[in-house]
């Protein structure tokens, strides 16, 4: 299909002639002959294109011409030669300002019979690429050279389903594919997005949630995928599926990771509304699901009271300075965040208890009836035991049966179905054994 026709030679060589002699003549018999001979070798009026409707006019952009017949056109400039167009294509081009716009000429034929038994055809500002099932959508730079990393219709991607969208935030397009979507920002560049990884990075709200545009591809070692974006990484394994990775956007949501490596930031930072649940104050959205755990934990019979929740800077200040004084640097940092770097200043954290003080903050809380309910059921209300047993490495803090932690209802069910133990290895963030 690609093979230059002998009158195609000659015009080049008829363009190169004039160009060497230095002379600029109007083109419009080299374009008719051009025209006539590509047409003739179409099958003129028994082909294709049927009969003309008109004659060769000249005057398009950069002294194109064009005629038109009764099912396409054969479109001429110097610089592309004579070439037809047909059917969706052509008017997918002209919907697209076809020469005046951002495709310019078409520089070869429709090229039919590729994988699926679509067609394209090269212009000079990119493609236009068809199939029966899709119908027609173009496809130009950043986002086809992305599609083509991908092996084109051949690939993961297959077809473009709809032309480049546009005007997402920040000056950002995507397009979408029967396989995925490929998705461009002037900061982040173009790439791929598809299948379990696409659908979690969609319910964050694509570029418009807490995550941002991606920065790389999916990429794949053995049965484990990750995806960076600009403000995290969504992970998957074919036995857990996907879990999301994020940096620190404590005003955005609840599965913000405080430790001993990821302080506040701002250090002095205050949660959104807080409530009180019986004192202690909370986050308003983990107020509410604290509340409900309270009135179910009561219901079973269990006498369930919350000792600490909010605290800010300060109180963390002198909270911290009074376990220094009394147990030593060490021994504090084991059970104490130093200002700044506590969970509690969150709102999002709640410390419980017994209402007769029985190992009240004790490692033999996880034995009384609050202790084992809490550890079965708090994950019903999107709450983990935040510093469980054994994990010290990883958390940098003693076991803390007391220390509930509000993740939302999603996430604490995934930890619970998926036996993940810490946030840390739930977000794929390094170990914080300390400071
Ligand atoms: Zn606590």
């Amino acid at each position: 299909m690609m093979k230059r026709s002998v009158p195609d030679l000659l015009a080049v060589l008829i363009c190169a002639l004039l160009v060497v002699g230095g002379v600029i003549t109007a083109p419009a018999s080299q374009a008719a002959t051009a025209i006539d001979a590509r047409y003739a070798e179409l099958g003129g009026a028994g082909g294709r294109l049927g009969g003309a409707t008109g004659a060769e006019f000249c005057g398009l952009r950069g002294g194109g011409c064009q005629r038109n017949f009764e099912r396409g056109v054969i479109i001429w400039s110097s610089a592309t030669g004579a070439q037809p167009s047909f059917g969706a294509i052509l008017s997918s081009w002209r919907g697209n300002d076809a020469e005046n716009g951002r495709f310019g000429y078409p520089t070869g034929p429709e090229v039919c019979g590729i994988t699926g038994g679509g067609c394209y055809q090269n212009f000079q500002g990119g493609a236009i690429i068809w199939s029966e099932r899709t119908g027609a959508h173009i496809s130009t730079g950043a986002i086809r050279v992305a599609w083509a990393r991908t092996g084109f219709e051949a690939g993961r991607l297959g077809y473009p389903t709809t032309d480049e969208v546009c005007g997402l935030r920040g000056g950002g397009c995507y397009q979408n594919y029967q396989g995925g979507s490929i998705v461009w920002a002037p900061s982040t560049g173009a790439w791929l997005s598809v299948g379990a990884i696409r659908t979690r990075w969609a319910s964050t709200g694509f570029e418009n949630g807490a995550l941002g545009y991606p920065i790389t591809d999916e990429r794949c070692t053995g049965s484990t995928c990750d995806q960076r974006y600009q403000r995290g990484v969504i992970a998957w394994t074919a036995a857990g599926g996907t879990v999301l990775g994020r940096d620190i956007d404590v005003a955005a949501s609840s599965v913000v990771v405080v430790n001993k490596r990821r302080p506040l930031n701002p250090a002095r930072y205050i949660p959104g509304p807080l409530v009180g649940v019986e004192g202690p104050l909370l986050r308003s959205d983990a107020a509410q699901q604290f509340s409900r755990l309270l009135a179910d934990a009561r219901a079973g019979g269990i006498a369930m009271v919350p000792i600490s929740g909010y605290r800010s800077y300060d109180t963390q200040a002198s909270l911290y300075a009074s376990y220094v004084n009394r147990y030593g640097q060490a021994t504090a940092d084991l059970i104490s965040a130093r200002p700044g770097y506590s969970e509690h200043q969150t709102g999002l954290a709640v410390d419980i208890g017994i209402s007769d003080g029985t190992c009240s903050l004790q490692e033999c809380f996880a034995g009384t009836p609050a202790g084992a309910w809490a550890a079965g059921n708090a994950w019903r209300y999107g709450f983990v035991i935040r510093y469980p047993q054994g994990q010290t490495p990883v958390t940098g803090y003693a076991y803390e049966p007391w220390h509930l932690r509000y993740v939302g209802a999603t996430i604490a069910s995934e930890m619970r179905v998926h036996g993940v133990p810490t946030l840390e290895h739930y977000m794929n963030l390094p170990a914080a054994p300390s400071y």
